[in-house]
């Protein structure tokens, strides 16, 4: 498998065309309608100047690194340095197309190894949170920055079980302007609780499409014309849960796909409305929605790994929605997994 295979080398992204122009059929749908953009990260060498997924930050030098102090087990995990040997590593045997051999393997295994690697860390001591991603405005259509800032920085905290919520996740509004001397060595913690909430890095390739709400969210009487709309009985006719609504992947904006559990309520806790900003995804496609992959991603959809191409893995189902307050993106935010 080359790097072209990998499709770090193609600048854009483009989704097909829907196979039907739905809002045609249903013209009532354009009032249930986004724009959104999504975000295809693909692995990548971004700097500080660039919007990201597993990059580093534009950070001022003299402002404080966000830390995690909730109280929690933070001493046994996994070596952030073996999380990323073992990409480079499984990079490797996929690029070769050959399996490890003896001495690989083991060393592979020990890379995987949980332990306790950081004995003398207390379960209330702070620790700092590890990048996720950064999302510069200037190009990312649809991203809605506070009055002033034009950056989005996101981080986590790599341990999950914090108390009454899974992830601890921080979002930083910023105004690039303001920031002096950026920092050159971003803080991190030398153990994980999960591998899956370490980032590889990855460039984005913003592109907008056209959503439709969830299904189920649709006013009753368009929600029952689309049932009788779609023909159940022939696999190759569209599907508006699949085909028609919700984008698969990275994005901002747009609408939630509520697969799992069906709506869920997302309340601001100030009493006003809230708006979907972030989607984190474990897959950029998969088996169910082929029909979402960029047209440059087409010959790539056979190799293994190349529908996660950020390495991170959310939730058991692969997504991670993170709304903020309509009214101001400084409330606290809210997160549901699919
Ligand atoms: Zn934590
Ligand atoms: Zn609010």
């Amino acid at each position: 498998m080359s790097e072209i295979e990998l499709g770090e080398c193609e600048m854009t992204r483009t989704t097909p065309s829907r196979p039907v122009d739905v809002e045609a059929v249903f013209p009532e749908l354009s009032g249930h309608a986004l724009t959104t953009t999504r975000l295809h990260p693909r692995r990548g060498n971004p700097s500080i100047h660039d919007s990201s997924v597993g990059g580093p930050l534009l950070w001022p030098e003299d402002e404080p690194w966000p830390v995690c102090a909730e109280v929690h087990r933070k001493d046994r995990g996994e070596l952030l340095a073996h999380v990323r040997e073992a990409r480079r590593m499984r990079d490797d045997f996929r690029r070769r197309g050959t399996d490890p051999n003896d001495e690989e393997r083991e060393r592979w295994e020990a890379l995987e190894k949980r332990g306790r690697y950081a004995p003398d860390v207390r379960p209330e001591d702070p620790i700092p949170l590890l990048a996720v991603g950064q999302f510069y405005a200037r190009g990312i259509p649809g991203l809605e920055a506070p009055s002033g800032c034009d950056l989005l920085q996101v981080l986590w905290c790599p341990f999950e079980r914090h108390d009454g919520h899974q992830v601890h996740l921080r979002l930083v509004w910023r105004s690039t302007a303001d920031v002096g001397k950026p920092l050159a060595t971003l803080p991190e913690f030398p153990v994980v609780g999960r591998e899956g909430y370490v980032p590889s890095p990855c460039v984005v390739h913003p592109e907008t499409v056209r959503e439709h709400q969830y299904v189920e969210l649709l006013p009753a009487d368009l929600q029952a014309k689309v049932d009788r709309w779609t023909n159940w009985d022939d696999e190759d006719s569209p599907d508006y849960q699949s085909d028609l609504s919700v984008a698969p992947g990275w994005k901002i904006g747009g609408f939630a796909a509520w697969n799992v559990t069906g709506p869920g309520e997302v309340p601001a806790h100030c009493g006003r409305s809230m708006r979907l900003l972030l989607t984190i995804a474990t897959h950029e496609w998969d088996g169910g929605n082929r029909i979402w992959v960029p047209v440059e991603d087409q010959r790539s959809t056979g190799i293994r790994g190349a529908n996660i191409p950020t390495d991170i893995s959310v939730s058991r189902w692969g997504k991670m929605y993170v709304f903020v307050c309509a009214e101001d993106a400084y409330h606290p935010h809210w997160i549901i997994t699919q």
